[in-house]
């Protein structure tokens, strides 16, 4: 370790494009806390009518290229995969019927979690970042813009691990829509151009290990491939 002038610039995280060579340049992760009710009865963790609460992940904690390794300081690594929104432009209290107008495009996220560093901060009533927002935990496919894929509100959202299905619902069982979503945060945060939004899991959410392969499939979206690489006590950012 050597510090001295000038310190390096670390790139900005983005993502590819479907069909596009320019790239979507990420500037802030947001997601829903809970947005699917068997999610929430599995968890155990909250009241049912509860509105969805928003948290955020550091945006170097993207992973576009799929190899995720498996994080310091847990021994409880989960999945979970969700529908991830892509902001296109800026977005300040707006109402559900105008929130599409700020979707750039759509692709498969995995909220990866420390559910054991979680379920303590939930008990102990402090902080999540130490269960969610810590390197490498947000793997995302390709960003589809809109005119590709429309907007998906209907069809199927699986993850299978090493070819095990271990989660799947459908997009209509989400408790808050994606503009109802947009809409909400946008009275908490002004959402700009390179805003990500993770949209919530369904339940069947579980650990994996070192060597497995994470497949997520939403709708008529290029699947999501992950692999779980053995611990990295110092990862190197790509
Ligand atoms: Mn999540």
């Amino acid at each position: 370790m050597n510090a001295s002038l000038p310190v390096p610039v670390v790139a900005q995280p983005a993502l590819p494009i479907v069909g596009r060579e320019e790239k979507f340049p990420v500037r802030r992760i947001y997601c829903v806390g809970r947005n699917y009710l068997e999610h929430i009865r599995e968890m155990k963790e909250a009241d049912e009518r509860d509105p969805p609460f928003f948290f955020q992940k550091p945006t170097d904690a993207l992973v576009s290229d799929g190899q995720v390794p498996y994080p310091v300081f847990t021994e409880d690594f989960q999945y979970e995969c969700e529908l991830v929104v892509a902001v296109g432009a800026a977005a300040s209290d707006v109402s559900a019927d105008e929130a599409l107008e700020c979707v750039f495009g759509y692709a498969v996220g995995f909220d990866m979690t420390r559910r054991d560093r979680q379920r303590e901060s939930f008990k102990r009533g402090l902080p999540w970042e130490v269960g969610k927002s810590f390197d490498h935990s947000s793997p995302c496919g390709a960003v589809h813009p809109v005119a590709v894929c429309g907007h998906p509100a209907t069809g199927t959202l699986a993850l299978a691990v090493n070819g095990q299905r271990r989660q799947q619902t459908v997009l209509e069982k989400m408790i808050w829509n994606v503009p109802e979503i947009i809409s909400q945060l946008s009275r908490q945060y002004r959402l700009m151009p390179g805003d990500l939004i993770y949209t919530g899991t369904p339940d069947g959410v579980g650990a994996v290990v070192p060597g497995d392969r994470l497949v997520g499939t939403i709708a008529a979206l290029e699947p999501l491939v992950v692999d779980i690489l053995p611990v990295s006590p110092h990862p190197v950012h790509r």
